[in-house]
């Protein structure tokens, strides 16, 4: 038998905070696929490809920076796990204190969260609190209740989750077989391109770094917070990043850009990669093929990768009423081969 690929403490522990015979709790992530997009790089006009991050054990990114944060929170004794979301940072916690026994709190806005990320929690145990807020408040009030209890806040506040996050930098260098010109990301709490830029640094490279907001949720493109803060891509609905410079230093620095995708766009990349080349990704994850095909690419930039944040059976609802619809048939040859050949 094949040994299994280890999580990403063990893989890259020399470039992590811990030291060996410190506690993991993992599921080995990472590990993720890199994958050339042929179809859209004929679209775009690049080389484009597209790093899985849905391939992770809870289906988003969020499991990189988990097992960093909570493996810390069980080293230094905490009790229980608090964290506000968007739906993916409690997904990931949710399942990453229940494999390490501890106790788990998500904090989530009333009814914005996608379905399957709902169940995730759930299922996993986690105490699931629906606030009557957006997340900024959310995120605000854990913030607080953490000064307050011993309890671990695992957003991605806490520096463990970019120390886990940026190792997905690490595979895109080992996993290219030359250097890539820009990456593509969406832009949320704004703290994985952080530590997409913190990797990359580390590794000795720097693309260019291009990140994507949507339209109704732009903060950084605006240069100022958004109130209300609306788009379908729930992954990204955020007014008020927590890494708001540190986004800014990695775009800025590397000679990328901040830029807006409408929702349409959003939806446009995400059909295209669903039905061309076969990756079912989440909306706000597609907000990073949108900026790419939507605003183009910078001169000298040939191949770029986008970072797909997060997969997309987490959000069914957006899914069926962007697909087309099921055919209904009578159980006979006739109206079967009528049902799929025409
Ligand atoms: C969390 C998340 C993002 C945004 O990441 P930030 O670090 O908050 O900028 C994007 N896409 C998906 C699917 C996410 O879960």
């Amino acid at each position: 038998m094949l040994p299994a690929m280890p999580g990403i403490i063990e893989r890259y522990q020399e470039r992590l905070p811990f030291a060996p015979g410190d506690p993991v709790v993992s599921l080995n992530e990472g590990s993720t696929p890199l994958i050339l997009a042929e179809r859209l790089s004929e679209r775009a006009g690049l080389e484009v490809w597209l790093k899985l991050e849905g391939a992770n054990p809870t289906g988003s990114f969020k499991d990189r920076g988990m097992t960093c944060a909570v493996s810390a929170a069980v080293r230094e004794g905490a009790e229980a796990v608090i964290c506000a979301s968007t739906g993916n940072t409690a997904a990931s916690a949710a399942a990453y204190s229940a494999r390490a026994g501890l106790r788990g709190a998500v904090i989530v806005p009333e009814g914005k969260i996608a379905t399957g990320k709902l169940a995730q929690a759930l299922m996993h145990g986690a105490r699931v609190v629906a606030l009557r807020g957006n997340f900024d408040e959310a995120l605000k009030l854990v913030r607080e209740l953490a000064t307050r209890h011993p309890v671990s806040l695992v957003n991605s506040v806490n520096d463990f989750r970019i120390e886990g996050q940026k190792t997905a930098a690490f595979e895109i260098v080992e996993q290219l077989p030359s250097e890539l010109d820009a990456l593509c990301i969406p832009v949320g709490n704004a703290g994985n391109i952080t530590a997409y830029w913190k990797g990359f640094n580390e590794a000795g490279l720097k693309p260019r770094m291009y990140g994507f907001q949507a339209a109704g949720a732009a903060p950084l493109v605006h240069g100022k917070p958004v109130e209300h803060p609306e788009t379908v891509a729930s992954a990204i609905r955020i007014g008020n990043p927590a890494r708001w410079e540190e986004a800014m230093n990695a775009m800025t620095s590397s000679g990328g850009a901040v830029k807006a995708v409408t929702d349409g766009e959003i939806l446009m990349a995400y059909r295209f990669l669903a039905a061309n080349e076969g990756v079912f990704c989440e909306p706000a994850s597609a907000a990073s093929v949108a900026g790419l095909l939507v605003h183009g690419p910078a001169e000298n930039v040939n191949r770029v990768v986008c970072v797909l944040t997060g997969h997309g059976l987490k959000d069914p609802d957006t899914a069926l009423d962007q697909a087309g619809a099921v055919v209904a048939c009578d159980p006979e040859l006739s109206a079967i081969e009528r049902a799929v050949l025409e």
